[in-house]
């Protein structure tokens, strides 16, 4: 096991990633709900990552990690595999920066993701992911072309620029008593809780994952990076498989605990959302949300943050997920 130390993120390196994405990433709104904290007995503050560029966080990582391409990588361009958010966040960095992009997709991706993509000017190269590997097609590809790999979360840029979005939560709100955090592969937990430890030492971090695919938790309790097979949720964005080997330390280092939540969790929190507070969340967004409700005895009377990850859910779907 070699040292690892030098190569993870610090809250120097939020700094400095908030600074790059100045000007180009919104710094969200914080949401509050009178009838929600009347409801739970907490003060509530949600960090509406729904209303970012893109529609989701992913897009602070992937700019602050293009914007730190050196001219060479820049004219050679990026890859990305992913059917989700990632992708359509590192096609919009790469196009403000001017940088070629080429996005690996599941040639039965949803179309609406697809056009987004192609809408941000990135070629996209299909694959079958029945019988092929994305990863081996994205290593392939910067082999062969020159270009950089950016992965969705395992990434010390990725983690510091995710972690931008809780800075703002705190310097907007002041002092946390317990913040909850949407959880797949660990991009914006670890990111948070580089913000958290430096800016609120005192709260509490909650990862939360769904429940049918509790990796992190198991990774935790083993001391290692557990892997699991493709869990079966509504929550797309937290379907990832293990960890990541950056961003597994600083979880393990930093987080208070991993919470799970249940899909019709997730289903309820779209609704209350929606109804209550006049925004569209995604399922995976939810999953901070959903935790929290589930503990509001151990919250009462406490200042709580809560990041609402992402918003990008075609409305058949949400519709669909909310039918009685
Ligand atoms: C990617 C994503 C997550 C999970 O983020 P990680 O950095 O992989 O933990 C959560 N919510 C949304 C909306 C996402 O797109």
């Amino acid at each position: 096991m070699w040292n690892m130390t030098e190569t993870l993120p610090t809250y120097d390196d939020v700094v400095r990633a908030h600074e790059r994405i100045a000007g180009h990433a919104h710094r969200t709104p914080v949401l509050t709900s009178r009838l929600t904290d009347a409801e739970l007995g907490a003060h509530f503050f949600f960090k509406a990552e729904n209303l970012q560029r893109m529609g989701a966080f992913k897009f602070r990582g992937a700019f602050n990690a293009l914007s730190r391409f050196t001219p060479e990588q820049r004219r050679a361009g990026v890859v990305a595999y992913s059917s989700g958010n990632h992708a359509q966040a590192v096609a919009l960095a790469a196009s403000i920066l001017g940088i070629p992009a080429t996005i690996v997709m599941p040639h039965d991706a949803p179309a609406a993701k697809l056009a987004a993509t192609k809408g941000y000017g990135a070629s996209v190269v299909s694959y079958d992911r029945y019988t092929e590997d994305r990863e081996e097609i994205g290593r392939a590809l910067a082999a062969e072309h020159g270009l950089t790999l950016v992965p969705p979360y395992d990434h010390p840029d990725v983690m510091a620029g995710q972690g931008t979005a809780a800075k703002e939560l705190f310097e907007d709100v002041g002092e946390l008593d317990a913040l909850f955090v949407p959880l797949g592969g660990g991009g914006l937990l670890s990111g948070t809780l580089l913000s958290a430890r430096a800016l609120a030492p005192d709260c509490t971090v909650h990862g939360v994952e769904p429940e049918a695919g509790n990796d992190a938790q198991l990774s935790l309790q083993r001391g290692e990076i557990v892997h699991i097979d493709t869990p079966q949720t509504i929550a797309d964005g937290a379907q990832t498989q293990h960890l990541g080997r950056h961003t597994f330390p600083v979880i393990r280092d930093h987080v208070t605990d991993v919470l799970t939540a249940t899909d019709a969790q997730l289903v309820d929190c779209m609704r209350l959302f929606a109804s209550r507070m006049k925004t569209v969340v995604e399922p995976t967004g939810c999953l901070g949300f959903a935790a929290a409700r589930e503990r509001a005895d151990a919250l009462r009377g406490k200042r709580v943050g809560v990041i609402i990850s992402g918003g990008n859910v075609d409305l058949e779907r949400f519709a669909g997920l909310l039918m009685p």
